[in-house]
């Protein structure tokens, strides 16, 4: 999960980086009372997950409480890079800044550890900084279990050439970051630009954290920072039903056991779609290996809640869940769902395979629910499938 940079900004200063003041507002007139509080200047910053903010019109500096409302007024409602801006930031203004710096740590999932990397040529063109003079970038593996200590952070600002009188202060925002990066799960921070401001100190004064949703059961505190109103429905609901859920754009709803065979699944109804007007996957839904009634009524309530799903197909390999017991859930599932007064209008191609494959193909044709066609290989399975959903869409 990215966090807006408020909220990086919050969690920064829970581990005692240094940060400047701010609070965040969703509309112009809110802009003159924060501009007071801070003393009648601030800076007014766009809040979106996007990058490239400043290029974008998104910070302007604010040099009276009238200005900051009209400044704020600019701001929200502006478009980023498809991001609209609904919220801003009203930051305390920095003393005038001398230099920009860049520092971060992020997972290396290619060499299986963490990496630091710092420049001194931070600010607004980072990234092309890293592009075209890659040497101005240090790039420090981080050890796991060592962490970043006083001597690891000296090293990072050895190899990164910051300059001698902000060397301390540096490394110690290298460690209270580390401090961060460990207590939070994150998988980035970064801080761009670490300015060295008119009176020497070394301030965070934009930042990025990225938080690791696997840790969301240790991190209670997390759930807050969730952007609810940008959370697709679908999603969210799927999430309170603990379903391993994607919407795509597409109108074959499908349901599978086991990530791979999902992922599977979507190829080959891409695939299939082609010869059916190019109609395409709905969702990735995995419903694991406990495919019971009730997960497959949760399942299959998700994606029949979908509307731009024309069809659904649901592919299942039995295993320790087996066939029969899939079949079973499938049946029940829809009464389940009639029973709530949810009409199934949808139709719904069905493929069993592995364990028990014969006794749950025999309970699907036994229960000879209208909506439901059974087709026994993966490929005819598809093909059908995005038959019907184009059929539909027509
Ligand atoms: P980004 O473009 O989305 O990365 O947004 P930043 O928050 O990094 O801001 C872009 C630039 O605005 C920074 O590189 C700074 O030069 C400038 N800036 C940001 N905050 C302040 C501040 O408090 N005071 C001043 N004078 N400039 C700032
Ligand atoms: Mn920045």
């Amino acid at each position: 999960m990215d966090l807006f940079e408020y909220q990086a900004r919050d969690l920064f200063a829970k581990h005692g980086v240094p940060v400047l003041a701010g609070e965040v507002i969703d509309t112009p007139d809110a802009a003159r009372a924060a501009t007071e509080r801070l003393g009648g200047k601030s800076v007014v910053k766009a809040q979106v997950k996007v990058g490239g903010r400043g290029k974008a019109g998104g910070v302007k500096l604010a040099t009276s409480p009238d200005d900051a409302v009209e400044k704020a007024g600019q701001i929200l409602g502006l478009d980023i890079k498809g991001h609209t801006v609904h919220k801003v930031m009203i930051a305390e203004t920095a003393p005038e800044i001398a230099e920009e710096y860049y520092v971060s740590y992020l997972l290396d999932r290619t060499n299986r550890t963490f990496l630091a990397m710092a420049s001194v040529e931070g600010g607004m063109d980072i990234e092309e900084v890293a592009a075209t003079k890659p040497e101005a970038l240090a790039k420090i593996p981080v050890d796991a279990n060592e962490g970043v200590t006083p001597e690891k952070a000296a090293e990072i600002v050895a190899a990164a050439k910051f300059p001698a009188e902000v060397a301390d202060q540096v490394a110690d925002i290298l460690v209270t970051l580390w401090k961060t990066f460990i207590a939070e799960d994150a998988l980035l921070v970064e801080v761009n630009p670490l300015a060295k401001v008119a009176d020497g100190r070394v301030l965070a004064l934009d930042g990025k954290v990225s938080l690791d949703a696997n840790a969301d059961f240790r991190q209670p505190g997390h759930e807050a920072l969730e952007d609810k109103d940008a959370a697709n429905p679908l999603e969210a609901a799927a999430k309170a039903k603990n379903l391993n859920y994607v919407k795509l754009d597409g109108e074959v709803g499908i349901i599978g056991n086991g990530a791979g065979l999902v992922m599977s699944t979507l190829d080959v109804v891409a695939y299939a779609g082609e010869a059916h007007d190019g109609v395409k996957p709905a969702n990735f839904l995995d419903i694991g290996g406990g495919a019971s009634a009730e997960v497959m009524a949760n399942g299959l309530e998700i994606i029949l809640g979908d509307p731009d799903v024309k069809s659904v197909f649901v592919n299942v390999f039995g295993g320790i869940t087996a066939c029969d017991e899939v079949a079973n859930g499938i049946v029940q599932a829809l009464e389940l769902l009639k029973a709530k007064g949810e009409d199934v209008t949808k139709p719904l191609v069905v493929r069993l395979d592995g364990n028990n494959a014969e006794l749950g193909r025999k309970i699907l044709s036994d229960a000879n629910h209208p909506l439901v066609q059974r087709v026994d290989t993966m490929d005819g399975a598809a093909d059908k499938a995005a038959e019907l959903a184009a059929a539909a869409a027509k």
